[in-house]
């Protein structure tokens, strides 16, 4: 990261009462540049390399200090395992579509999610503020449905979660191909052909 732009980060950390580190700093970066609204679970994997003495609890907790600063928005529950997913705050509005089979959520494009969130009819969020009691200022709309390449996808996580999960644990997996072909191996040594005993002649 360049100075300028840890500069504009600091600045915009203070703006929002928030002490500058390096972990909120990574942690911020990895989220704006991530398209993908991730979980706390992948921002904490995809920066283990790069802060590694930065703990699964300290990215919670400090993408909970973005959102509670505006600096970030939470969607609860959106996670392929019902964990939440977050956006960083990028000064636009656009709504998500979601698909229900990955839990992976995507950017409707501005333009047209303002013409989404224009063509509500004003009279009806009247009639709902007069019924309800509350003075609507704001609306969130999240479009559900499958992706085309739910199925692909889903796979691609699958196997990126095990390989994560075997590093993690640091843990044989005899079902690795790999294991199995070493385990092959070593339970069929090649050993070089031995001429067989010659049998000896009785009589
Ligand atoms: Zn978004």
């Amino acid at each position: 990261m360049s100075r300028k732009n840890k500069n504009k980060l600091s600045d915009l950390f203070a703006q929002h009462g928030l002490r500058c580190t390096k972990q909120r700093v990574a942690l911020y970066e990895a989220l704006y540049n991530a398209r993908t609204h991730p979980t706390a679970d992948d921002l904490y994997r995809s920066l283990s390399d790069q802060v590694p003495a930065m703990s699964l609890a300290t990215v919670y907790n400090t993408l909970e200090a973005f959102c509670d600063v505006g600096l970030a928005h939470k969607m609860p529950g959106a996670g392929v395992n019902g964990s939440a997913r977050y956006d960083a705050e990028r000064g636009d509005e656009h709504l998500h579509v979601r698909c229900r089979v990955t839990g992976k959520i995507a950017d409707v494009p501005e333009e047209l999610s303002k013409e989404i969130l224009n063509s509500i009819p004003k009279h009806l969020l009247q009639q709902i503020e007069q019924e309800l009691g509350y003075s609507v200022d704001q609306i969130n709309i999240e479009l559900i449905g499958q992706n085309q390449n739910a199925i692909t996808d889903l796979r691609e996580m699958e196997e990126v979660s095990k390989r994560q999960q075997r590093r993690r644990q640091k843990c044989i997996d005899v079902n690795d191909p790999d294991y199995q072909k070493g385990l092959a191996a070593a339970l069929n040594p090649k050993m070089p052909k031995l001429n067989p005993p010659q049998k000896e002649e009785s009589d």
